[in-house]
């Protein structure tokens, strides 16, 4: 299959990796910063064959991971509306609020019904003009764009019964606030390969020089990871710090100029709470003025619900690269897919779901 199968070529691996090892000479930190990401260096086992002195360290570009639980509870509080379909994306289901899931809140009655896109809550909406049509809305740069689109629509057919509840997250802010930060533990980057088809490259280009710091753009086959791992050391070790497009088949420069006229038509950039990790500074996307009729948070008024995350789970810490999940005392024992404590258990980008899916029984190859 074109653009997939020399991706996960097992002979152009090893190249790779003998290449990597060749040019390895003291150790490096990488995060990759994508869950996809997270999931295919699980899967095959990356991280077992790279040299010893390269470390990886999981980002936060798990969208369900980072969408923080007061707006868990905000859905969950929404699908209990009576007369009233919640839809969102199946990862959402049975991600754990503060006392109960979307999935618990189905199981008891409410119409929550999992969708694969915006467009099917539309016609929903379109279909059931007697009910409240709610889209429960999260993602990267990836799917606001899409869901910008599903709002112009709606205002076009002026629907009145649809509405959107919107926690939107940007990834450029996120890798500043770490980058920002003191733990000051990782050397480069492997930037999210899709998430730049929309958005470009500029603002990768500035916190490289910023921050001094080389970011390599890579997709999410194990040959591209493995060919971002080359591009990383080879420009720590020459003490270079540049942006690096190794996804050329898909990012260009400007990205997608179209999703980026819906983006600027349909939301207003804002702070965003984001899981584990705080308020960060204009990293999130919400509703704007002309869309405000559309906007779930507005419509219902949600402002008297918020959370406290609970201090059991250390998402946090790994979504920041400071912690793996098999260094969570509750892996695989009081959390487990079918138990979550953690949205990064449920999530299909999750590096815990990733660690028990793949290596939990790998543990100590993978703790470090
Ligand atoms: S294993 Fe469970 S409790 Fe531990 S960090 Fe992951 S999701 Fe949270």
């Amino acid at each position: 299959m074109k653009y997939l199968a020399e991706f996960r070529d097992g002979q152009t691996a090893r190249s790779l990796l003998t290449e990597i090892k060749a040019i390895t000479t003291r150790p490096w930190t990488i995060m990759e910063v994508c869950g996809g990401q997270t999931h295919a260096i699980i899967k095959s086992g990356i991280n077992q064959l790279l040299p010893a002195e390269i470390t990886l360290v999981h980002g936060p570009g798990c969208p369900v991971c980072v969408t923080p639980l007061e707006f868990i509870d905000k859905a969950i509080y929404l699908a209990g509306r009576p007369n009233t379909i919640l839809t969102t994306f199946g990862d959402m289901l049975r991600v754990p609020g503060s006392s109960e899931s979307l999935l618990s809140r189905q199981s008891e009655g409410a119409d929550v019904r999992m969708v694969y896109s915006v467009l099917d809550a539309i016609r929903l909406a379109r279909e059931n003009p007697d009910k409240e049509i709610i889209f429960f809305a999260i993602g990267f740069e990836t799917t606001a764009p899409g869901n910008g689109t599903a709002l112009i629509q709606a205002k076009r057919l002026n629907l009145t019964n649809f509405s959107m509840l919107t926690c939107h997250v940007l990834v450029p802010p996120a890798l500043r606030a770490l980058l920002s930060g003191e733990t000051g533990r990782v050397d480069g980057y492997l930037a999210a390969g899709h998430v730049c088809t929309i958005t470009g490259l500029t603002d990768y280009k500035t916190l490289c020089h910023d921050f001094k710091v080389p970011i390599v753009v890579t997709g999410l086959e194990p040959v591209d990871i493995l060919e971002g791992i080359l591009h990383t050391i080879r420009q720590l070790e020459d003490g270079r710090a540049n942006l690096e497009n190794c996804y050329t088949r898909l990012v260009s420069d400007e990205g997608n100029l179209h999703a980026q006229t819906t983006l600027r038509e349909v939301f207003k950039v804002c702070d965003r709470n984001w899981r584990g990790m705080g308020t960060i500074p204009e990293s999130g996307l919400s509703i704007a003025e002309p869309f405000k009729q559309w906007n779930a948070e507005i419509k219902f008024d949600l402002s008297h619900i918020s959370a406290e995350e609970s201090g059991e789970c250390i998402a946090g810490l790994i979504l920041q690269g400071l912690k793996k999940p098999s260094q969570c005392l509750s892996f695989a024992t009081d959390c487990t897919p079918q138990k979550p404590m953690g949205a990064t258990m449920v999530s299909g980008e999750g590096a815990c779901g990733a660690y028990y899916k793949y290596s939990r029984f790998l543990q100590s190859t993978t703790t470090t």
